[in-house]
């Protein structure tokens, strides 16, 4: 599905690699070490204020900046919940397209270090029409840069570096592919945001590609590329029924490839990166939350091998203007116990955000006055 063609977003930084910047540094009549300490600044101090780039004379500052850090993402508003451990922010671009992006603080606990998850859009709506999605229901407008992907995780480490989050200064641990859109419909993009995360800084952010995952509908050859890729991200498939019939119906890209081939596709991506991947299950009552569907589902997974996979069943987040609601909290019971009868690990995936439309499949970026 091609995204309709738009004036393209202003090239940034974040879209570019190290030696890139340098040679746009050297075509602008400046010294190419310019570049590095913007880029020390950007990606390794996350100080975006060129008045704080004191070890650039002042006069070159804004310059730089212009030519390098184009504003791509104008903020529209923040709205909290958790006590301010969950930020959605809302997004202006350039063409006034809007997007959402959704920080999640995760505690310490006993047996777990804390955890900052930011869930970026990688298109601004979604053309894969998936019924109970509200980002579906506007339809596709554009596809976005990697810059633009890149700022929204930026911006999170920025707000986390400051002390702005609830919680005290932290950094951003993991990176979602579940925002806005399909992301290996926008596949180019996807794969240079994630090498600008991973790069050490300050070419990148320096992240651990173990902390991010990236979230499909089931594009077939897309998820083959990306196993070719080298990168070890986890990859989550969005799968939602274990039968064509009613796969067809709620994730409409399934009358092209069907769940078999879907799941086939998941278990090489397991096999190529030794990653586990997960089966992202939104649980739609009376829909597909049946125990025998739970069975076929177990039955599938466990046809191709044991130990490659893990199922997220998510409580159906409410979307405008859809009459499904979540399961009762017994047949999510029974689900979850059917899976892990056959040996497969399931983790009820928790509805953060739900409050302010920030939960998954609650994406619309409907702006109000
Ligand atoms: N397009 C990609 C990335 C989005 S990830 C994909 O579909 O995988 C967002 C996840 O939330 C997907 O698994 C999606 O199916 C799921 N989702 C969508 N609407 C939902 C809703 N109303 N309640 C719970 N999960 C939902």
């Amino acid at each position: 599905m091609e995204a309709p063609r738009r004036g393209k977003p202003p090239r940034h930084l974040s879209d570019m690699t190290l030696a890139e910047r340098r040679e746009a540094v050297v075509a602008a009549g400046l010294p190419r070490f310019r570049a590095d300490q913007v880029s020390n600044h950007w990606f390794a101090r996350l100080v975006d204020d060129p008045e704080q780039w004191t070890d650039i004379p002042a006069g070159l500052r804004a310059p730089l900046a212009a030519s390098l850090c184009p504003p791509l993402l104008t903020n529209v508003r923040d709205i909290t919940c958790d006590g301010g451990m969950t930020v959605k922010s809302v997004w202006r671009l350039h063409d006034a397209a809007t997007v959402e992006s959704v920080l999640m603080r995760y505690p310490a606990t006993r047996t777990s270090r804390e955890r900052v998850t930011v869930c970026v859009s990688s298109q601004a709506g979604c053309g894969m029409n998936c019924p109970f999605c509200a980002t579906g229901q506007a339809g596709l407008t554009r596809n976005m840069s990697a810059a633009e992907v890149v700022e929204q995780v930026l911006d999170a480490g920025r707000k986390l570096a400051r002390g702005e989050v609830a919680g005290g200064s932290g950094r951003v641990s993991n990176v979602v592919f579940m925002g806005m859109g399909e992301p290996l419909a926008n596949y180019s993009v996807v794969i240079s945001s994630v090498r600008r995360l991973i790069a050490p800084a300050p070419d990148g952010l320096g992240m651990s590609a173990r902390g991010i995952t990236v979230s499909t509908v089931g594009l077939v050859p897309a998820m083959r590329r990306l196993a070719g890729e080298g990168i070890p991200v986890t990859l989550a498939l969005s799968l939602h029924a274990p039968d064509d019939e009613l796969r067809d119906t709620l994730v409409p890209i399934n009358t092209k490839w069907k769940v078999g081939e879907a799941i086939d596709a998941a278990f090489e991506y397991s096999q190529a990166t030794g990653r586990r991947v997960s089966i992202e299950y939104a649980l739609i009552r009376d829909i597909n939350d049946q125990a025998w569907r739970a069975d076929l589902l177990g039955k599938l997974l466990n046809a191709r091998g044991r130990g490659w996979v893990h199922v997220n069943p998510i409580p159906l987040n409410p979307t405008p203007g859809s009459k499904w609601t979540a399961s009762d909290p017994a047949v999510e019971r029974a689900f979850v116990a059917a899976l892990e009868a056959r040996g497969i690990p399931t983790t009820i995936r928790d509805t953060r955000g739900s409050e302010i439309d920030g939960a998954c499949g609650q994406l619309a970026a409907t702006v109000k006055p």
